[in-house]
């Protein structure tokens, strides 16, 4: 008998909460169809940059790898030719893999690289069902050429790529 009292004097509070709350609008989100606002400082997946005219940013210098935290990044290089070049320099990434399994999502390879090639920019974030599919190969991390210039490799004139950092564009200074 005093459960039942209990639980009659208790309804009518429950019920006041639902209709209190009944006009507010869901705070659900409906992910992926809807997406919250990022923070400027957020990190996303990572994406191998190009420059202008095509050749690929990352040189294989192992030093996002080096700095990895995680020993998430294997980096194989190998050498250009100016009948085949994929970067500036001597050398480019022949194989360049993430395990997304193990990366934290620091930052500290976008540091790292000398050439601004590796950047973690992207909101969309890594999913998979199976390990191998979360090991990003260089053909998922590296970004398309711009319009009406040629991927890699490219033919290029001697002596021009002899360095392996272009110079960048311009840093804005202003405070
Ligand atoms: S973001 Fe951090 S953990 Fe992930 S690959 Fe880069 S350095 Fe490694
Ligand atoms: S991404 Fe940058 S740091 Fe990593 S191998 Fe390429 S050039 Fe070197």
């Amino acid at each position: 008998m005093g459960l039942i009292k209990d639980v009659l004097t208790k309804l009518p509070t429950g019920f006041a909460t639902v209709l209190k709350t009944l006009k507010d609008k869901p705070v659900t989100v409906q992910y992926p169809e809807e997406t919250r606002p990022m923070s400027a400082r957020f990190r996303g997946r990572h994406h191998l940059k190009r420059y202008d005219d095509g050749l690929e940013r990352c040189i294989g210098c192992s030093l996002c790898a080096a700095a990895c935290p995680a020993d998430a990044i294997y980096v194989e290089a190998a050498e250009n030719t100016n009948e085949e070049r994929y970067s500036p320099g001597e050398r480019y990434s022949k194989t360049y893999e993430i395990n997304m399994l193990r990366c934290i999502f620091c930052g500290y390879c976008e540091d790292a690289c000398p050439t601004n090639a590796i950047v973690l920019e992207s909101l969309e974030f890594p999913t998979g069902y199976t390990r191998e599919s979360m090991i990003y190969k260089k053909d998922m991390l590296l970004e398309s050429p711009p319009i009406s210039v040629a991927a890699t490799p490219q033919r290029t004139p001697p002596g021009k790529y002899d360095r392996p950092i272009l110079p960048y564009p311009p840093i804005d200074t202003a405070e």
